[in-house]
């Protein structure tokens, strides 16, 4: 049966990169026998001037019937000063809430092509094959009681609450074990348990649903070390597994080890292993409309979208087999360029994988 595809451009580059992995789909339906349909709707801020909304119904009625979404980037400058409760980023938080995308997959990769971008010693980076694992959907960015209140003294005091159930942390160290399973065989679950009650929970949860898989030897490591650690000697590190908060910050940490924020894909997947997938980049207003925006995080996407949603782990190879062939290449946008290289723009490092995937 062929499977529903939401495409959501989004705001700024995201236009530009969905475009190149719009291509890509399309290839691989009409040459190679993807069995999809793709329809496209409207979020964030393009979503706000149409509609008045980032998140409009028909979007969220399209995407509770789609199989899988693609999206590109919400957010601009354009947008900044509107009320916080109608901003692009609303848009985003609200789907991934309305569709329980709990689990956010963010691989970070350094593609030895590439292991000049670091700003890590090579010795350190090269072979970096890291998979975090974050939880999405709960902890502080939506815990109640939140806000700013004014004291008797008059002075402002702003409050939020970490909060998680044992439900929530087990189904998140539930994912990070399996995926675990199928790579390197080892999580390490961090948490800040000598000072935050509600991550000593964490660890004791993440210890009980480690016994189910005897085969994973699961570790524990503090946020503020496990951040250390991340730039000493990141290639300790198998699959780690953590909060909302902790996770935002550490896996842009590890993106940044692999030097390109635009080679870097993610997957933020239900119970049901049905799931949203976007580059973990913004939508960069200071490149967007000039073409030069890089696509293959957004391409990286589409392969984990074929692997973790659609059943389709071949043709996602097929893809990352494309973009490696790419870079051995040389084609490079200007955010991973260096010396020698061919200088291209979004459209043409597009085509030059679509040209890849054909040969292969
Ligand atoms: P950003 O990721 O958009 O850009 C950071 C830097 O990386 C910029 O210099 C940009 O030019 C560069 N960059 C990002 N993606 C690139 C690509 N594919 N190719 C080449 N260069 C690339 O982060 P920001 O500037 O902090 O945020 C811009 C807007 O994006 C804000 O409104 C922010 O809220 C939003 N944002 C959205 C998401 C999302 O949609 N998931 C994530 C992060 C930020």
């Amino acid at each position: 049966m062929s499977k529903n595809i939401l495409v959501l451009p989004g705001d700024g580059i995201g236009q530009e990169i969905v475009a190149e992995a719009v291509k890509l789909l399309a290839c691989l339906r009409d040459d190679f026998g993807l069995d999809i349909d793709m329809d496209e709707a409207l979020i964030g801020g393009t979503a706000y001037d149409a509609t008045g909304t980032p998140l409009p119904d028909a979007t969220l009625d399209l995407a509770r019937e789609s199989d899988a979404i693609l999206l590109g980037a919400v957010g601009g400058t354009k947008w900044e000063s509107l009320d916080i409760s109608v901003r692009p980023e609303r848009g985003l938080l609200g789907l991934r809430k309305e569709l329980g995308l709990f689990a956010n997959l963010r691989p970070a990769i350094l593609y030895p092509q590439l292991a000049d971008a670091s700003t890590l010693k090579p010795e350190v980076v090269s072979g970096l094959d890291i998979m975090i694992v974050r939880e999405l959907t709960g902890g502080i960015y939506f815990g109640q009681p939140r806000g700013v209140r004014e004291l008797d003294s008059g002075e402002k005091e702003g409050f939020n609450t970490l909060v998680y159930r044992e439900s929530e942390v087990d189904r998140i160290v539930r994912v990070a074990m399996d995926i675990a399973m199928k790579r390197g065989k080892r999580v390490c679950s961090v948490d800040k348990a000598n000072v935050l009650e509600c991550t000593e929970m964490w660890r004791e949860v993440a210890v009980r649903v480690g016994n189910d898989f005897p085969d994973v030897e699961l570790s524990h490591m503090y946020v503020d070390n496990a951040a250390m650690q991340l730039v000493r000697a990141p290639k300790q590190f198998d699959v780690m597994v953590t909060t909302n908060m902790f996770g935002d910050i550490l896996s842009d940490c590890a993106a940044m080890l692999t030097g390109s924020i635009g080679m870097l894909p993610s997957a933020s997947l239900d119970e049901n292993g049905r799931g949203m997938y976007e580059p973990i980049h913004g939508s960069a207003p200071d490149i967007a409309g000039q073409g030069v925006a890089n696509p293959l995080a957004t391409i990286l996407s589409v392969a984990m979208m074929l692997r973790y949603s659609l059943g389709q782990s071949e043709m996602a190879d097929r893809i990352e087999s494309a973009v490696m062939k790419t870079l051995d290449e040389g084609f490079r946008t200007p955010d991973i360029y260096s010396e020698g290289m061919n200088k291209v723009g979004t459209e043409e490092i597009g085509d030059a994988v679509v040209a890849a995937l054909r040969a292969n």
